[in-house]
């Protein structure tokens, strides 16, 4: 079990995404918080997953500082330490760029950048504490999209907010890599989660996606939580700074 004994926070975990690496890593016997805005979710999910092992949901904002200084304080007092953190809370705001508004534009960048950030930040410094008193280094993932790469007309502030995450990565990772702490990104194509569930109800979205995707099908949430999986684990130990992508061949190679 390459999780065995490790404190994982994974943020936006109480759905899509981050649910699914939450119960992946509670199936590698990793300790988890599930860090989430939505308090109904995060305590059903917190319910459900506890047959699975040691998990705790915490209530946090991921762009408020405070939130977060207490979410990793509440952490290493639940669990004594935190060896993983996956940056996944993420939100979207379609509007054309003739019409997008300051607010909601700060709003998705203040979640989806500043709290890839902040959360970043703080958890990094309780590693570099554990790095300098001879403990071991642990792991960072962010999550990206294939939309740092290419631009949606319509989802600007999410298509900036995942650029700045991919160079957020490489700069954590440069930065924390004296420490042997690893800091890496996965950037998913389009997955099945609410935040896709205009494209269930909208077949033509549904057939644009799937045009697109050489495997010719939307990926699921535990395709990408094995992806968290390694690289958070020591399997990964010669990996950071990088953007895995895993989108069924959409991104042009
Ligand atoms: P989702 O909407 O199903 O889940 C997001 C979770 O984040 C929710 O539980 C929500 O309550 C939580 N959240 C929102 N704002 C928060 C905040 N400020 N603090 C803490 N939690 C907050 O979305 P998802 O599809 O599971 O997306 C998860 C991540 O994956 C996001 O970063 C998203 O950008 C990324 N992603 C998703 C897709 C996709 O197709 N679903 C593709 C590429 C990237």
């Amino acid at each position: 079990m390459p999780l065995d004994g490790k404190v994982a926070i994974v943020t936006g975990a109480a759905g899509g995404i981050g649910y699914a690496i939450a119960e992946r890593f509670l199936r590698e016997k990793a300790k988890v918080v599930i860090a989430d805005v939505d308090t109904e979710k995060g305590a059903a999910a917190e319910k459900d997953l506890a047959r699975l092992g040691e998990v705790q949901y915490m209530k946090a904002d991921v762009g408020r500082r405070l939130d977060v200084h207490n979410l990793v304080a509440a952490a290493i007092d639940a669990y004594g330490d935190i060896d993983i953190l996956v940056n996944n809370a993420g939100i979207v705001h379609g509007a054309d760029f003739l019409d997008l508004g300051e607010e909601d534009f700060d709003r998705v960048l203040n979640v989806n950048l500043k709290g890839t950030f902040l959360a970043g930040q703080a958890v990094a410094r309780h590693m570099v504490e554990k790095v300098s008193n001879g403990g071991t280094p642990g792991s960072i993932v962010n999550m990206s999209s294939i939309n740092a790469v290419f631009a949606i007309a319509n989802q600007i502030p999410y298509s900036v907010s995942k650029g700045g995450v991919n160079q957020l990565t490489k700069a954590m990772a440069l930065s924390l890599a004296p420490y042997g702490i690893r800091v890496n990104a996965i950037g998913p194509g389009s997955i099945m989660t609410d935040m896709l569930s205009s494209v269930n109800s909208d077949p033509a979205a549904r057939n644009r996606i799937l045009s697109r995707t050489p495997l010719g099908r939307i990926g699921e949430p535990a395709e990408i939580a094995a992806i968290a999986v390694f690289l958070a684990s020591d399997e990964a130990s010669y990996i950071t700074g990088q953007t895995v992508y895993a989108d069924g061949g959409r991104l042009p190679l």
